[in-house]
């Protein structure tokens, strides 16, 4: 999963990359408000939530909110605000946010947060995934094949989760790179085919039954 942060404090972005990659989540940052704007009209199929802070340099972040609703993009929102007053987290909301955290805030909640806004009903992302007697829970980050627990890495998993929310679809690395990486990898770097290939040994390793399948030149998908 794939956040953009919208932050003109460069030390709070940065940390809040770090603390999410350790997460398992991918992570970019912008720091004013046309930038993020920006990013947002070019890119936001890449990403899976926006964290917006309110106070920003050159646009606000009630604007960039009314602006990316009135395009039609549901990416959910959640936006930072640094005082605690009731008008701003209405507006916010009113403006198209999904959700407000209060500086400061710990890494935890803001996981939390994170982890409901992706529940919510609009984005029909389901907590269990199923594709025959492979089981994936996206809020335990449990993986079971045939009711055996499989031991991931967080990069493993989130491949896992992607595939697994496009059974049959043919992924390709660009898609995957884009889905699951930051603007810091780029895409003639074999790190899919690595995690892959990992990936595979665990969920299919001397199963009879494969599920993971190489589209040679093309991409990966998990068979239904
Ligand atoms: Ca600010």
């Amino acid at each position: 999963m794939r956040i953009l942060i919208i932050e003109d404090e460069e030390k709070l972005a940065q940390s809040l990359k770090k603390g999410l990659e350790k997460e398992g989540y991918a992570v970019d940052y912008v720091l004013d408000g046309e930038a993020g704007q920006r990013r947002i009209e070019v890119s936001h199929k890449d990403y899976d939530v926006f964290i917006i802070d309110l106070m920003l340099p050159k646009k606000d972040g009630f604007e960039i909110c009314r602006n990316v609703r009135a395009q039609d993009i549901i990416t959910p929102i959640l936006v930072l605000t640094a005082r605690d007053a009731t008008e701003d987290k209405v507006l916010a909301l009113d403006s198209g946010a999904d959700d407000y955290l209060v500086k400061p805030f710990s890494l935890q909640e803001l996981t939390a947060r994170i982890r409901a806004l992706m529940r919510r009903p609009e984005q029909t992302l389901p907590t269990e995934l199923m594709v025959k007697d492979l089981r994936l829970n996206t809020s335990t980050r449990k993986v079971y094949r045939q009711e055996r627990e499989i031991p991931l890495t967080l990069k493993e998993f989130g491949l896992l989760e992607y595939l697994m929310r496009h059974p049959n679809q043919v992924m390709t690395r660009e898609q995957i790179l884009d889905h699951l990486w930051d603007f810091a990898f780029d895409s003639f770097s074999n790190v899919v085919d690595v995690h892959m290939k990992n990936l595979r040994k665990k969920i299919d390793g001397d199963n009879n039954d494969k599920l993971l399948e190489t589209i040679r030149g093309v991409g990966y998908r998990i068979k239904r």
